[in-house]
């Protein structure tokens, strides 16, 4: 094992801040994780799930129209096209295949807009296992479609009805489970947060987004890379997984994007507004007030709705090897309006944060290649838009 495996650091951040009745468990996990990403039989089987149910490869979109509107030439990985919908299936197949080969038959998981809940109840569906997941009472309220679907997918919803009735909430109830029933469940975190080894194991399963994209650039363009890789940041599973395509190439810059929210009210622009402390077991940029108490969040896109970012982020921040930048609701939105009118693709809001900061980037140094992670597909914003009065049709 290399240094991250064991200690799970990347650089100052990371590790494994958990209460003693945790660690077993962590130990467990790390031990069959290791020993899965050995096996040429786990991988083969991982592989074909990946290409039969999620739908790899995901195509890279060159988008022309898009390009000369914005003087560049843009690409788009089309995570919007894998099962259910986003990136974050790749996480789920991976960790329930690993579930079941550990002989886990349970399942529980936390979801805020249900994005996460949805992807780890069709991966269990498909590998028939038990599926708890827990989610804020007034989540359930905000996204009853995503309810139904993960109920009609064969898992139990667990509404979570103490204090913010949020995915902070939901969090802690996955947690407690955890805790409770530690030989027969299997945590299943959704992006690449929480302590050792879920930001490493997570990276790793979605690395499949960068390893595709850079063969299938490499292949269009005689072996060259993108001048510049972009993809938004909540937790940052989907831009730790493109990044780990592209970070050992110096001559790729790697963007990160954050949800700016409103302009008036939070953001949740963690690495660009916060600074570091301990969250749900690893220590990493925090959104905190001056005590150190998690501090509200805000943004139109509820997939980057989060106080935390994954630790690797935060190594990249510090290191320089990455930049993380913040783009406001508003922006979003207009971004997401263009691609699809100019073709044909409704992006998610969340991957819509990645879109407005390429629009910039190429407004300063126009003609640049840029590699844009579209993570996910729009159709699940569109209620909620219009309930708010923020669908752009005009
Ligand atoms: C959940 C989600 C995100 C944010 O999660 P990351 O772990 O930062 O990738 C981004 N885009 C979509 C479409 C999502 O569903």
């Amino acid at each position: 094992m290399n240094a991250v495996e064991t200690t799970g650091r990347f650089g100052a951040f990371g590790g494994r801040y958990v209460p003693e009745t945790l660690m077993a468990n962590l130990l467990e996990l790390q031990a069959a994780y290791a020993d899965a990403r050995q096996d040429t039989a786990f991988q083969a089987e991982l592989r074909q799930t990946l290409a039969e149910f999620v739908g790899r490869p995901t195509p890279l979109y060159f988008a022309a129209r898009l390009s000369e509107a914005w003087g560049g030439r843009v690409y788009l990985k089309r995570e919007d096209l894998a099962h259910t919908g986003a990136h974050k299936i790749n996480n789920s197949v991976g960790q329930a295949l690993l579930a079941r080969r550990i002989g886990k038959r349970r399942v529980v998981a936390e979801t805020g807009a249900g994005q996460h809940g949805v992807a780890t109840a069709a991966a269990c569906a498909r590998m028939g296992l038990e599926c708890v997941v827990y989610m804020g009472g007034l989540d359930c309220e905000r996204q009853r479609p995503n309810v139904e679907r993960m109920k009609l997918l064969g898992a139990t919803v667990v509404p979570c009805e103490a204090g913010t009735r949020n995915l902070k909430v939901a969090i802690n109830e996955a947690i407690r489970d955890w805790i409770a029933n530690p030989a027969g469940t299997h945590y299943l975190i959704g992006s690449v947060v929480g302590p050792h080894p879920y930001p490493l194991m997570v990276r790793e399963f979605q690395r499949v987004i960068g390893d595709e994209a850079r063969e299938q650039f490499a292949a269009r363009h005689q072996g060259l890379q993108p001048d510049a890789v972009v993809a938004c940041v909540g937790g940052g599973s989907n831009a730790m997984g493109m990044f780990a395509g592209f970070v050992d190439q110096p001559r790729v810059e790697l963007h990160g994007v954050e949800a700016g929210g409103n302009g008036q009210g939070p953001t949740s622009a963690t690495l660009n507004h916060g600074r570091p402390g301990v969250l749900h077991g690893a220590y990493s940029y925090l959104l905190q007030d001056a005590e150190g108490q998690i501090a509200p969040t805000g943004s139109v896109a509820a997939g980057l709705d989060y106080p935390g970012v994954g630790p690797e982020h935060s190594y990249l921040n510090d290191s320089n090897r990455a930049r993380y930048h913040v783009v406001q609701d508003g922006e979003a939105l207009s971004a997401m309006a263009e691609l699809s009118r100019t073709e044909g693709i409704l992006p998610a809001l969340e991957s819509s944060h990645a879109l407005a900061f390429t629009k910039k980037l190429l407004r300063e140094r126009p003609g640049l290649t840029v590699l844009v992670n579209l993570s996910g597909r729009g159709d699940k914003d569109l209620p909620g838009l219009l309930a708010k009065g923020l669908l752009k049709t005009e």
